[in-house]
């Protein structure tokens, strides 16, 4: 018998099978989706098994499998297939794709059981001898441990018992047994059985969305519901139903800082049937959520992006909230998009895909509007509670008078909300103290020297930080150049709003949420158990704090600047402004009518700003609309960006050119090529960047082209070619 093994050949990610003659001793185990270990250039390095056969045509001499790395995880036919989509799509290579839609412990680099045993104690004679035995013993420990073994069956090995159970088990009562653990237990988690969530009734609205969904047959859907429409209970209702009907859910969120509030409600309503998976979980409790999935313990798996390549079977239905998160599009390569994974898994499973948001993206809408996407949408807030209030202040004005920071009216709104115990959430989208410092004396910009960027201060940590390389400088009061005391620190971060706030209200609670904040394991969760329990008063945080949190004491929003993403060098920025706002706005008001948000803005008359005002989607879908159709970017075309990298600024010219050139020569006539150009950020990491851009709306060549500049560049050692197709940002 002989195997086909994919590797990963020559530490490049090209892929190469090889066939290799399978042992005897191996022959009933292995299995097509299996990891083995096989010998290749003198060493022994994992592969997947791709194919078995009884027959083999070469005339050379085959190696033989060496062994077998996991027993017992298979990569089933769906997952299998799924690679093979994912490296068309990405034109990643297929060890690559497998690698990625695995979690850590089990890629192929790894080669260790992550598994996590207990030692638990069994008897070891019958139960009348050990009764009888109970009778004259005389040691309480030990009585202690038959006793309740006679009751249990099994009892857990600590520290505390060790001696005694070594006596017991010399007198051959007892033996030790080894078990699998999971690291996470719903049983473990403490959620007080008195608030186990009860189920509202659904409104007339969520009762019309529930039943627009065919649960039976494949179709993607597009939930466009506005901020505290109840999105989330029309998916927990569709999950309800699937469950019923014997099958399983897949649920996305975008971020960690969602899934800690979603978790909750989750296992609040499915208990033990749901597994979690996401970044923020260790490689072991991830192994451990995993494999709960793949042996079909779990119904309904709650995850973000690279949840959607669990191995859930049977699957149902697959939802992703707040589908329009930059975070479903993985940012390193393959750079894929979790929404066209779920796709083509809805349609292998064949089962409905439901992306839901208050703010759907641009293309998305188009496709529902063109009958690709069936659109369902939520209009009205549940119960009394109204879109917020939006007030626009400019802040020209403010600037003028001093309040450069918190405008008068902001000001004013947050000490009413301060007086009547509501909470406030601030948005600033920048971490850090300052974002520039400079000198006034001779101009010096603070730089970091790898980097094109300034360096941001960071007062918690008197320092001055590159966001990008993480080159950090200590704080000096001179400048550099030409040694006065001269420094100004210029630009607004959160921890200067913070700084802000503390003063202007000395007796209020501030929490900050960026970061810099929540970087260590379980932050998030606990600031926002402890702002969800009242023991703040203002939330300030990035745009991490945007989407889905909901939080019913919030009753005022602050934007501070809204005008930042605004001056994001990137065609989407109109989208992603009108967003971010959007969302944030959402935040306020969700379980009351007294909702309030301030945007504060340079640009009081920007269109994207006035339709946030406004709370008028539709009318922000078709002004941007205009613009794509006018300056000819998706969804009138697709795009495709190339980053071309390397260290040496001459010879990444010189290849972008030829890149450019090769393009122009081998795309269809109606694809655009523009570039070559430095990237937006033209340096990171002393690493240059280049960026050509394509734009096509059918091109069957292209992609064998683009194929073929990729294998070309990916044994290059001085050129590193990178290559997103449909990018979220260019
Ligand atoms: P969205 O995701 O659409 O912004 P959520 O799903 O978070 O909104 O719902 C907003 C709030 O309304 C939540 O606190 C939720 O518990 C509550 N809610 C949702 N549906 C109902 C309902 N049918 N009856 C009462 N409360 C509801
Ligand atoms: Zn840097």
């Amino acid at each position: 018998m002989y195997a086909q093994i994919l590797i990963e050949y020559n530490n490049k990610t090209i892929d190469k099978t090889f066939t290799y003659l399978i042992p005897k001793t191996l022959k009933d185990k292995i299995k097509v989706g299996m990891q083995v270990r096989v010998p290749f250039n003198k060493r022994l390095i994992n592969g997947f098994v791709l194919k078995i056969s009884d027959t083999f045509l070469g005339d050379y001499d085959l190696k033989k499998i060496d062994s077998i790395v996991l027993e017992n995880f298979v990569l089933n036919e769906e997952l299998l297939r799924l690679g093979k989509y994912l490296k068309q799509i990405t034109l990643c290579s297929l060890i690559s794709a497998y690698n990625t839609m695995l979690p850590s412990s089990l890629k192929t680099s790894k080669n260790h059981d992550y598994s996590k045993y207990q030692t638990y104690i069994i008897l070891d004679k019958d139960i009348s001898l050990v009764r009888e035995y109970l009778k004259t013993l005389k040691y309480l420990k030990q009585r202690e441990i038959l006793e309740k073994l006679l009751e249990n069956n099994e009892v857990l090995k600590t520290k505390d018992n060790t001696s005694t159970v070594k006596t017991l088990i010399s007198k051959g009562l007892v033996k030790e047994i080894k078990r699998q653990v999971y690291r996470i237990n719903y049983d473990d988690l403490n959620y007080d059985d008195l608030n186990i969530e009860k189920r509202p009734s659904l409104t007339e609205e969520q009762n019309k969305a529930v039943e627009e969904v065919n649960l039976k047959g494949y179709k993607t859907y597009l939930l466009y519901g506005v901020t505290g429409s109840g999105k989330t209970e029309v998916y927990m209702n569709l999950i309800e139903r699937v469950i019923k009907s014997g099958k399983r859910a897949l649920f996305l969120v975008p971020e960690i800082s969602l899934t800690a509030q979603m978790i909750e409600r989750f296992y609040k309503r499915f208990s033990s049937s749901v597994a979690i998976f996401h970044s923020g979980l260790s490689n072991g409790e991830k192994y451990d959520e995993y494999q709960k999935i793949y042996r079909g313990e779990v119904s309904i798996v709650v995850g973000t992006r690279s949840a959607i390549f669990t191995p859930l079977k049977d699957i149902g239905i697959i939802i992703l909230d707040e589908e329009h998160s930059s975070t479903y599009k993985q940012d390193t390569t393959p750079k894929y998009n979790a929404i066209d994974i779920a796709k083509w898994r809805g349609r292998y499973n064949n089962c409905p895909v439901i992306l839901g948001s208050a703010t759907p993206l641009i293309i998305d809408m188009t496709m529902a509007r063109m009958g690709w996407y069936q659109l369902i949408s939520l209009t009205k807030r549940v119960g009394n509670a109204k879109l917020p209030f939006i007030r626009l202040v400019n802040m020209q004005d403010e600037v003028r008078n001093g309040h450069g920071i918190i405008s008068r009216l902001l000001e004013r709104k947050i000490q009413e909300r301060l007086n009547n115990h509501e909470q406030i959430m601030l948005l600033l989208n920048r971490r850090g103290y300052s974002t520039t410092v400079t000198c006034s004396s001779c101009g010096f910009v603070y730089k970091c020297p790898y980097c094109d960027i300034t360096l941001t201060y960071h007062d918690s940590s008197n320092s001055l930080r590159c966001h990008y390389c993480g080159y950090t400088k200590l704080k000096s009061d001179i400048c550099p150049e030409c040694h006065n005391h001269s420094l100004n620190y210029m630009g607004l971060g959160t921890e200067k709003l913070e700084y802000e706030l503390k003063k202007l209200f000395p007796r209020s609670r501030v929490i900050r949420m960026d970061v810099d904040t929540t970087s260590k394991k379980g932050a998030y969760a606990s600031l926002i158990r402890e702002f969800t329990e009242a023991k703040y008063d203002i939330m300030v945080g990035t745009q991490m704090i945007s989407k889905g949190l909901d939080f019913p004491k919030v009753t005022l929003v602050g934007i501070i600047n809204a005008d930042m993403s605004l001056n994001i060098p990137d065609y989407r920025s109109g989208e992603i402004t009108y967003e971010l706002l959007s969302q944030v706005a959402g935040r306020a008001g969700r379980k009351t009518s007294n909702g309030e948000v301030v945007i504060q803005t340079f640009n009081p008359d920007n269109p994207y700003i006035k339709y946030v005002t406004d709370n008028n989607y539709l009318g922000f879908y078709q002004y941007e609309m205009n613009f794509r159709r006018n300056t000819f970017y998706p969804p009138y075309c697709f795009i495709i960006s190339m980053l071309i990298s390397g260290k040496d600024l001459n010879l990444v010219e010189k290849e972008s050119q030829s890149i450019f050139n090769y393009l122009n020569k081998n795309v269809s006539l109606k694809t655009k090529i523009y570039g070559p150009n430095a990237a937006s950020i033209g340096k990171i990491n002393n690493i240059y960047r280049y960026q050509v851009i394509i734009k096509y709306q059918k091109d069957e060549n292209l992609f064998k082209t683009l194929q073929y500049l990729d294998n070309m560049y990916a044994s290059n050692r001085n050129i590193n070619l990178d290559i997103d197709i449909n990018p979220l940002k260019i």
